[in-house]
């Protein structure tokens, strides 16, 4: 995290420069969602890009899927989702405002204890023994723990009766464990192989908050990586390595980055292990690794009466692998590339600028097109139109350059491109480059070569 930035400049930067805005806005909002706007959809798309690049396109055994939000009701109970995907949950008798027991333990140690280690009774007692107080109103007075479960419900159909009921997906993991066996027979995988996917999910969180960090509705990136037990130790170690140079080659610093194994591992689970950010709201989970073991292909087979065993063609073994899951919130990506491009940097005249380092190929628009004057807007749009067919380039002819700098700095556009009386002359533009403000001077016809070697990733 860049030491200058807090939540809150984050939100109104987000929102004055049409990268994130509050969900329906105009009715008043709805608490915790939130709209990507013109800049910040181009980013987070880039975001997506580069993962399926580095999970998919450049791998030589994973497959991606696009499978279906609402999936049959009985995915969620093998999944077991319906059985216990919940939070502790408690209300304070005195505000009446709900709260996750787990997080005002968290909260109040620093993060010195961990809750994740307690049964529900242990977790009340601490809080009653240390006085833990609700954050609203500064009272300790709390009804017992309940659990609450996560899943949005719906129904389908005309009837509103149980029978119909389905769920939004919390994860989209399952539509990756749904398809093992269609993935593996249509490419002719040999384990080991991956299934990636990027969609969706919903969660009801009883505590949701701090921006894009913990929403309702969010968008996950995941990948599967089935091999073969035995092997599964050595894959989970691989994929945590991968999970961090992924972060690494977006731009973000290591030292806010760091492994935070699990203190208590989910009854199927051999290993897990998060990676955390340095988030403005302090040290907290990225993006998890989990060495699954063949719990979900093994429920699955039983919940849906269907052999999903993989045969070996060398040896014709058949068996159900293990799963190593990477899983990241492209939302919470975003806040944590947005927390670490944010810089406020005082210039020679004394005025502050603030820029976001975003990486090339994660910024927004690859370059701007500055036009010096209007009536050289013409010639402006010619080299616009040139870039336009390779790359994200935006054009701004409003107000003084300086201005205009300022304005692109603040999205992180890397390269501003000014068009001024001499490119009529030699076709000749001054390249600024946002981090360093120094300007060269380059051949018009040189630009998408320039552009291309500079945002490659
Ligand atoms: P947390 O402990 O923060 O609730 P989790 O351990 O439940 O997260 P997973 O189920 O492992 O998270 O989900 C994988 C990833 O999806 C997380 O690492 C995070 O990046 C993202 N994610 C999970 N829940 C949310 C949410 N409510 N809003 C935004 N992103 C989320």
């Amino acid at each position: 995290m860049a030491s200058s930035v807090t939540m809150e400049k984050l939100v109104n930067l987000c929102k004055s420069r049409g990268i994130i805005f509050p969900g329906s806005e105009i009715y008043g909002g709805m608490g915790n969602t939130w709209d990507y706007g013109p800049i910040g959809v181009e980013i987070k798309n880039n975001l997506k890009k580069l993962w399926w690049k580095r999970f998919v396109q450049e791998s030589n055994n994973s497959y991606g899927v696009d499978a279906a939000i609402l999936m049959n009701a009985r995915v969620w109970d093998a999944s077991g989702h319906t059985a216990s995907f919940a939070d502790p949950k408690m209300d304070c008798k005195n505000c009446k405002t709900r709260h996750r027991a787990d997080t005002l333990i968290e909260n109040h140690s620093h993060g010195a204890v961990n809750p994740d280690a307690m049964s529900n009774e242990e977790m009340e007692e601490y809080i009653k023994a240390n006085n833990v107080v609700c954050p609203r109103c500064g009272k300790c007075d709390f009804t017992p723990i309940r659990q609450f479960n996560l899943m949005f419900e719906t129904s389908r159909g005309v009837t509103e009766d149980g029978q119909n009921k389905i769920y939004l997906r919390p994860e989209t993991a399952q539509g990756e464990f749904v398809n093992f066996l269609n993935v593996q027979r249509t490419t002719r995988a040999k384990v080991p192989f991956g299934i990636a996917q990027i969609g969706k999910a919903f969660r009801n969180e009883v505590t949701p908050g701090n921006f894009i960090f913990r929403t309702i509705e969010f968008e996950q990136m995941e990948h599967q990586f089935f091999c073969k037990e035995g092997t599964d130790v050595e894959w989970y170690e691989y994929y945590k390595n991968v999970a961090m140079q992924f972060l690494l080659d977006l731009g973000i610093a290591a030292e806010n980055l760091r492994y935070k194994d699990h203190d208590k591992l989910a009854h199927y689970a051999k290993a897990a292990c998060d990676i955390q950010y340095n988030f403005p709201i302090g040290w907290s989970e990225l993006n998890g690794i989990h060495n699954r073991t063949n719990y979900d292909l093994s429920r699955h087979q039983e919940y849906s009466g269907k052999n999903i065993q993989y045969v070996d063609p060398m040896t014709n073994e058949k068996y159900i692998p293990y799963d190593i899951e990477y899983s990241i919130g492209a939302d919470r990506l975003m806040l944590a590339i947005l927390s670490e491009a944010y810089e406020e940097q005082t210039l020679e005249n004394g005025e502050t600028r603030v820029v976001m380092h975003f990486h090339p190929a994660v910024a927004a628009h690859k370059a701007a097109i500055l036009p010096l004057q209007k009536n050289l807007g013409e010639k402006a749009k010619e080299i616009l139109k040139s870039l336009q067919k390779y790359f994200s380039v935006t054009y701004d002819e409003a107000g003084s350059i300086g201005k205009r700098y300022r304005r692109q700095d603040e999205v992180g556009t890397p390269y501003c491109i000014t068009v001024d009386f001499d490119t009529l002359e030699d076709n000749t533009v001054t390249v600024r480059d946002r981090d360093t403000m120094e300007q060269i001077r380059i051949p018009v016809e040189n630009l998408v070569s320039f552009l291309t070697e500079k945002t490659a990733w």
